[in-house]
């Protein structure tokens, strides 16, 4: 039978961590973490993520603020933002919320950040020190999977991981701290993607998956071998006229095939969302710090 591994109680468990911790700076006349979020446009995944978080803020005790500006803001009006977000010394970190519209080139965006408030840790600054090891934001859902791994005592050393998914947001910095000298990490790292051939032979060897695709139930019950642990980071909404909303949530994990298998495994929803908030969390309180 597989171990759940239940992101959402462990970020509920991390969020009363944090609300001890923002009590004691308070007490000690410190300055609470605040937590800006910028959001361009009117995508509904987007709203449901940035609210999640400022919502989150509320409950930790963190300050939030939500800057929601029009689909059709030009880059530089955003860049000027961006710049005076840099500039407040009343916030500690900020996101701007992804994907921004196709007019702006979110690449210069991200480079605007100031890196010491870059708390979803896309800076190249930030990323080149998870890279050497060095103290950074680190980006917050790979953060969270090693939040999780680490919290259930998953064995990853001289364990074959395989990574399903190269993007900057997730699986590149995944395999980074998977193969780092840490635990969780000293794993043996194999990243594979859309032009990979033998995904199937590769899975099948593998003692860790974390599939990050946005293929819902691409991973089947006979591509992984007994006993191994499945991090599942996909969420893709999927038309569902029985629920309220209109959608369910689907993960990139066929859960049903594979969980009989596994001997640890993330559900969707409820695994890796939760644990990513609670990251952007932590690098918040960080930011006071760094700051
Ligand atoms: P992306 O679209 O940037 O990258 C997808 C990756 O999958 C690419 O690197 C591509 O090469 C690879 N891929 C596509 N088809 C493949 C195939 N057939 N075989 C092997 N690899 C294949 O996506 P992303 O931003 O990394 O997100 C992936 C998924 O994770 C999405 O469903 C997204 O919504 C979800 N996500 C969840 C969280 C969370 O907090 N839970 C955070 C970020 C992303």
């Amino acid at each position: 039978m597989s171990i759940l591994l239940d992101g959402k109680a462990t970020s509920l468990k991390i969020h009363d961590e944090l609300a001890v911790r923002v009590k004691e700076i308070k007490k000690e006349g410190g300055k609470v973490p605040h937590l800006a979020a910028i959001i361009v446009g009117d995508n509904g995944a987007s709203r449901t993520y940035v609210n999640a978080k400022v919502k989150t803020c509320e409950k930790v005790g963190f300050e939030s603020s939500l800057i929601q500006l029009p689909e059709d803001i030009s880059e530089v009006a955003l860049l000027a933002k961006v710049a005076e977000l840099n500039n407040d010394a009343s916030i500690d970190g900020y996101i701007v919320q992804l994907p921004l519209p196709k007019h702006i080139d979110e690449t210069k965006i991200t480079l605007a950040i100031a890196p010491h408030k870059d708390v979803d840790g896309f800076h190249p600054e930030n990323v080149g020190r998870m890279a050497l090891g060095l103290p950074c934001f680190l980006p917050a859902t790979p953060a969270g999977i090693v939040e999780l791994l680490k919290r259930y005592e998953v064995p990853t050393e001289g364990k074959h991981c395989v990574i399903i998914g190269r993007s900057h947001i997730v699986g590149a910095p995944m395999a980074m701290l998977m193969w780092q000298n840490a635990i969780p990490g000293n794993s043996t790292v194999t990243v594979t993607h859309s032009r990979t051939t033998n995904l199937k032979e590769i899975c099948l060897s593998a003692d860790i998956i974390i599939a990050a695709i946005g293929k819902p139930e691409f991973l089947t019950g006979d591509m992984v071998k007994e006993g191994v642990a499945i991090i599942d980071v996909g969420i893709t909404r999927v038309a569902d006229a029985t629920k309220k909303n209109g959608y369910r949530l689907l993960g990139d994990v066929n859960f049903e095939e594979v969980a009989p298998k596994a001997s640890f495994i993330t559900p969707v929803p409820g695994g890796v969302g939760p644990m990513t908030i609670a990251s952007l969390m932590i690098n918040t309180l960080k930011a006071v710090d760094r700051n």
